[in-house]
């Protein structure tokens, strides 16, 4: 397989990529294979793979086992709609959900992808209120530096500044927003980093419905890993003024940053929990949003009598297929440790940078490391020196980070992290 030059310049002029430009945007790379952790591109060249395609492929790309469930389910029924029908992919993925996360959490939602997650969350959380006979508990609360997706009401919670969405908020709700923790993971706690997030619970709790919030590492709004006692606090809140506590582990669900869920690093549960990203283990788009017996009676309780969301390809068997396999897959192995010995690796091989002028900080959590430079990297310029090396990652604003595949060997761990290094400090001396 190959890619022309005419078809790279169709892609330049018709089609949009994510967060992309219509008036010259730089080509995209083009990629006609991926195996394992490396992509490899129409001329040939391979590419560790440093994103894990954002967060998705932690079992590496083309795994036999994911290649297999794929094509067994695709013979058997690709999709059929999930009114009225069901069927044994949908099922068993729900069960695996069911016994992994929190005993509390039992009924499970399918959606199409991290964003929907979010919204079916935020509407649970209204209609709830609204069951119990307090429609005017129905805005929303969360923390600066938060990203919860690019649909309205996913807008609406993320961080009016980093959340990508400035433009857009005369049009969106207005929701109540706390600082973002600043006691980091591993330093020591101190009980007035909640203290705003209390004030505006007490004042504003009759008209909150919930408190959204991603547990412990915040992604696309920051990549910052915070302190586990806050999510205690904010669970001890959301108990005392009666506000639902919803965890967005979209991107640190399944092991990402060490504990198989965020929420675990702090012992509490959620009322409701989004799920996605590495589902499917990256083949295909699928997310799931669950919560508790009560919520999930409560709703059907009220004056609607259902939940108000219904998605034509909700439950998809091919995606739940997949889902299936690559959780039986993550569950059957040694994911811990395998998770410790990447973090090492990071620490030990991003450490070098924290001594450059340019950077302000290095930081690794679970599979998870950020080199936060001073000031914002051109990603035009610094992309194609990451291609030299032989490494795919893709910096965002100040934050150059990876989330490597968890199948990610020690050697190529070493080759991601050299490169970085010598990306960045050849980057800061032009
Ligand atoms: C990626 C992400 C989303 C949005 O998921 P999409 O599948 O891109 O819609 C929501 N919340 C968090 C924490 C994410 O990382």
């Amino acid at each position: 397989m190959s890619i022309s030059s005419e078809q790279i310049r169709f892609d330049q002029q018709h089609i949009w990529h994510p967060y992309s430009s219509m008036i010259n945007p730089p080509a995209a790379y083009p990629v006609v294979s991926a195996e394992g952790v490396r992509l490899t591109l129409a001329d040939g060249t391979q590419l560790i793979d440093g994103m894990a395609s954002w967060w998705s492929v932690i079992h590496g790309y083309s795994n036999p086992t994911l290649n297999a469930a794929a094509h067994a389910q695709i013979d058997k029924v690709s999709h059929v709609m999930f009114g009225g029908l069901t069927h044994e992919p949908a099922i068993e993925l729900c069960r695996q959900l069911v016994e992994m996360t929190a005993e509390p959490l039992q009924k499970v939602f399918l959606a199409d992808s991290g964003s929907v997650a979010v919204e079916v969350a935020l509407k649970m959380a209204i209609q709830y209120w609204h069951a119990k006979g307090k429609p005017e508990k129905h805005k929303l609360l969360t923390i600066r530096n938060g990203y919860h997706g690019d649909t309205f009401g996913a807008m609406s919670v993320c961080d009016p500044v980093t959340g990508m969405h400035e433009i857009f908020s005369g049009v969106l709700p207005q929701q109540f927003f706390a600082p973002a923790p600043q006691v980091r993971y591993g330093q020591t706690w101190d009980e007035n980093d909640c203290a705003e997030l209390e004030q505006l619970i007490v004042k504003h709790h009759g008209e909150i419905a919930a408190l959204i919030l991603e547990p412990i590492v915040q992604g696309a709004g920051g990549m910052r890993f915070y302190h586990p006692e806050y999510l205690k606090k904010a669970r001890q809140l959301c108990d005392d003024y009666d506000l639902l506590l919803i965890a967005d582990e979209i991107a640190t669900g399944f092991g990402r940053s060490g504990k198989l869920f965020a929420c675990d690093h702090a012992g509490i549960s959620p009322d409701i929990l989004c799920l996605g990203k590495a589902i499917t283990g990256g083949y295909m788009t699928l997310a799931a949003t669950l919560t508790t017996t009560r919520i999930g009676e409560t709703i059907s309780a009220g004056g609607a009598g259902c939940f108000m969301h219904g998605p034509t390809f909700m439950g998809n068997p091919l995606a739940c297929a997949v889902a299936n396999a690559s959780l039986k897959l993550l569950r059957e192995s040694d994911w811990q440790s395998n998770i410790a010995r990447i973090e090492q690796q990071l620490k030990q091989g991003l450490a070098p940078l924290a001594e450059l002028d340019s950077v302000a900080e290095v930081r690794c959590l679970g599979a998870i490391g950020v080199v936060e430079m001073k000031q914002p990297v051109v990603t035009a310029d610094i992309q194609p020196l990451f291609v030299a090396r032989g490494i795919w990652i893709r910096p965002f604003g100040k934050l150059v980070y990876v989330m490597p595949p968890y199948v990610m060997s020690d050697e190529d761990l070493q080759t991601l992290t050299s490169g970085m290094c010598d990306v960045i400090r050849e980057y800061s001396e032009k």
